[in-house]
């Protein structure tokens, strides 16, 4: 038997771990995977021409925070994600009703052009006037060096990104800074370094924060990784619990469906094998990790995309 082909058991007929379903603590929204750049590592595959997944619409959002109110008092959260979420022509009001219903908004962005759009940004000033640190932006800055922040991401957007950074700080938002980690540094010095690029330019954001700055580890997507059974857990000193997928989902639509449905996580926004189905309460179900990035990024790196 093939690796990570059967649901139940591994290729060495083991049994397969499952992920139960605790609830829900953050809902993704994935927004439509459109973005005005092409990163050359984006996960999902974003760029200007990549629409697998559609624009959600502020009702298609609305019915999901409705839904999202039964998972009370541990749901808190609803989080944008993309492609580029500025992009789509919903995002404030997708925004505003999250935060309406006492949810916490965190919205993933480079910061750049789309964001900045004076309309967008009186929108978000105004929302931040009305709803405060519920409103947090977590703004993509892959390193502290210009260069190999371009590398990624194309000429010319670490300044752009830094443009919208810096506007965000002084506007007084709360601000979270994604960079990473696969140019070999020691994370001590990554941290003092963005905290150098802070300072320099005036943004208030604690580099030393887990929290604040968030390191994302590098995986080699087409490293060959062991299948994770259900002795595994005890033997990595993982908890089930601990994984995205006990406690949150992302809804997606997808291109050529009238309805959008959710999915497990964001880390897998193409597999329909783990799709849970369209309501949330549809979605409570357990997750079978047979898929080579549930061992890659969940279980033995340690890594969570949220
Ligand atoms: S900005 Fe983000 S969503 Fe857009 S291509 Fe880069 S990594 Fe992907
Ligand atoms: S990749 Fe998704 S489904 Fe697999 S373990 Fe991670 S969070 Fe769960």
């Amino acid at each position: 038997m093939k690796k990570f082909a059967d649901p139940l058991l591994t290729a060495r007929n083991e049994k397969r771990a499952h992920v139960a379903p605790l609830g829900l603590r953050t809902l993704w929204f994935n927004t439509g995977t459109l973005c005005n750049i092409a990163c050359a590592h984006c996960y999902i595959e974003s760029s200007p021409t990549n629409d697998r997944l559609l624009y959600l619409t502020r009702a298609e959002v609305a019915a999901y925070l409705d839904e999202l109110e039964e998972f009370r008092p541990m749901a808190e959260e609803a989080g944008f994600t993309g492609g580029e979420p500025f992009m789509n022509p919903d995002i404030l009001g997708m925004l505003e009703d999250a935060m309406a219903r006492g949810f916490r908004a965190l919205v993933l962005t480079n910061a750049m052009r789309p964001m900045m759009r004076p309309r967008l940004r009186e929108g978000l000033v105004s929302l931040r006037r009305r709803f405060g640190n519920s409103l947090i932006l977590r703004v993509s800055l892959d390193h502290y060096a210009p260069a190999l922040h371009d590398a990624e991401r194309g000429e010319g957007g670490f300044q752009e990104t830094l443009k919208g950074l810096k506007w965000l700080a002084r506007e007084g938002f709360a601000l979270h800074v994604a960079g990473r980690t696969c140019w070999g540094e020691e994370e001590e010095t990554l941290r003092q370094s963005y905290a150098a690029l802070f300072r320099e330019e005036g943004v208030a954001l604690d580099a030393f924060s887990e929290e604040a700055l968030v390191l994302f580890p590098e995986m080699d997507e087409t490293a060959d990784v062991p299948e994770i059974t259900e002795g595994c857990w005890k033997i990595l000193g993982v908890k089930p619990e601990a994984i995205m997928c006990a406690d949150s989902r992302m809804v997606v639509k997808r291109k050529g469906s009238p309805f959008p449905v959710v999915l497990s996580c964001t880390l897998l926004p193409y597999d329909s094998r783990f799709e849970m189905g369209r309501s949330l309460k549809e979605s409570q179900k357990p997750i079978s990790l047979n898929h080579p990035h549930c061992a890659r990024f969940c279980v033995l790196g340690g890594a969570s995309c949220s």
